[in-house]
């Protein structure tokens, strides 16, 4: 009989096409197949789904993964069934007939891989052809969304050690780009599992092809003749990094009368306007584009090679996640941050409109439950107005729209007119300490991005430190370099 390392091998070259494993895969298959559980802390591009994926081709029941990025869930599954494997997904975006389709597949024994979103687990019709069918791995993707120490807490995904309980405790692979130690612990406890038990695979976090660098800038014309001449000395793609949408509009004014070229990318241009920059952006040689973070979900372009934060991000969580789509091909790149109290200013204020307090998300709550199904005859600027009275550039609506609707609350989209009310509000929206403790985190993360733009030590050292890793002086970053001379 063969072993399991004979098999992973077979169909790492008869199935995936290659012959060996990247640091650290192999282990982590053969421990899934062995029965244990995994964390895996590894970089976006590296290989991580193929870590769940081999298993779950050897296992004999089926693999759930649980993702919540429902707009990249259609690709992986299509680029498992190009390498002929039976994988298919469930989310919100099928329609009602395909998805009763897909459900009579599962119970009817097919497919090996199945992604979902964390959302599913309430839906009766789900759980039922699941049951109908063996859970040999769950794996759980994003896995820091677990937390809410984390960037992009997700009630929903709170709830694995549930999950497991439904599907029987199989093994599990919790896996994410970045965690902080924080984020790690809570991945672990929110899994119910015993600390001992799960095994964690730190793959390192930050390419050593990567050179950091900040500069201060004064002024918005300083900061400006910094990006220009930095992209002038760049003989490659670049990507410039805003935190608003009208500042990107202004840099593109000033970069019209010097007659630079660009692109622009933000999650206010429509779906389709944002797929087609998107692809133009990954056939284009050289190119410079202008985004917000909505810009990088789904983008794998190897030859970036330089990525210019024009204004300071939130946390080192979205730096370094922003960051790592430079160099991906493991060419040099240059990594600059541009430092202005301005920004900070920007930042202090969405720390405010990402918590509004307990008063406000009640008082939308009862706009919406008032309103009814009317709430569908408004746009969303309308309905912003109707809650927030002094500045159209307040955003806390849109905060508790998506608390409403990652807390199962509401459901649909006031964009596609379907906005519903579907459940009480629950507890935690109603605790005041609940919400103030969730500022305190992310004033705490933007403090600690300050703190990380103002240190005169090593950035990679730093980085590594808050991501909870041991490092040594890089060599290759602006203060390294200071302190060489
Ligand atoms: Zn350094």
């Amino acid at each position: 009989m063969k072993s399991n390392e004979d098999k992973i091998y077979q169909i790492l070259h008869d199935t995936f096409g290659v012959d060996e494993f990247r640091p650290s895969q192999k282990e982590i298959s053969l421990r899934a197949l062995d029965g244990e559980h995994s964390l895996v802390l590894m970089p976006t591009g590296m290989g991580k789904s193929l870590c769940y994926q081999l298993p779950a081709l050897i296992f004999e029941g089926l693999t759930i993964v649980i993702s919540p990025l429902i707009a990249l869930m259609k690709d992986q599954v299509d680029q498992l069934k190009k390498l002929g494997i039976e994988a298919s997904f469930v989310n919100s975006s099928l329609g009602k007939g395909e998805r009763e389709a897909r459900y009579g597949n599962i119970k009817r024994g097919k497919y090996k891989i199945l992604y979902v979103s964390p959302e599913r687990f309430r839906k009766k019709g789900f759980l039922d052809v699941i049951s109908h069918r063996k859970i040999s791995l769950l794996a759980l993707d994003e896995a820091h969304c677990v937390s809410q120490w984390g960037n992009d807490f997700r009630p929903d995904y709170s709830r694995i050690r549930e999950f497991r309980n439904i599907i029987d405790n199989p093994v599990t692979m919790a896996l994410t780009a970045t965690a902080t130690v924080n984020v790690q612990n809570d991945i672990i406890e929110k899994s119910g599992l015993p600390a001992e038990k799960i095994k964690i695979f730190n793959e390192g976090i930050c390419r050593p092809n990567l050179s950091l660098e900040v500069f201060d800038v004064i002024d918005e014309e300083e900061k400006y003749n910094i990006i220009l001449e930095q992209i002038a000395g760049c003989n490659g793609t670049v990507v410039v990094y805003f935190s608003l949408i009208k500042s990107i509009e202004r840099f593109a004014e000033w970069l019209d009368i010097k007659k630079i070229r660009y692109s622009i990318y933000h999650g206010r241009l429509s779906p389709e306007k944002r797929k087609r920059i998107q692809r133009e952006f990954m056939e284009m040689n050289k190119t410079l584009m202008l985004a917000t973070n909505a810009f990088g979900m789904g983008i794998d372009k190897p030859d970036i090679r330089m990525i210019i934060h024009a204004e300071i991000p939130d946390s080192i969580e979205s730096y370094y996640q922003e960051i790592g789509r430079g160099g991906r091909d493991g060419k040099s790149t240059r990594c600059i941050l541009l430092y202005g109290q301005d920004d900070l200013a920007v930042q202090i204020s969405f720390l405010q409109w990402k918590n509004p307090d307990v008063i406000f998300i009640r008082n939308v709550y009862t706009l919406l439950k008032k309103l009814g199904e009317h709430v569908n005859s408004y746009d969303y600027e309308d309905l912003q107005e109707k809650v927030v009275h002094k500045q159209r550039d307040d955003h806390r609506l849109q905060t508790v729209l998506n608390l409403f609707d990652m807390y199962g609350v509401t459901e649909g989209t006031i964009d596609a007119k379907n906005l519903k009310i579907v459940d009480e509000m629950p507890d935690e929206l109603m605790e005041e300490t609940f919400i103030r403790t969730k500022m305190d985190r992310d004033r705490q993360r933007l403090i600690d991005m300050v703190n990380y733009a103002k240190s005169s030590a090593c950035r990679r050292e730093a980085i590594y430190k808050y991501f909870g890793m041991g490092a040594k002086k890089c060599g290759n970053c602006d203060n390294c370099r200071v302190l060489e001379k």
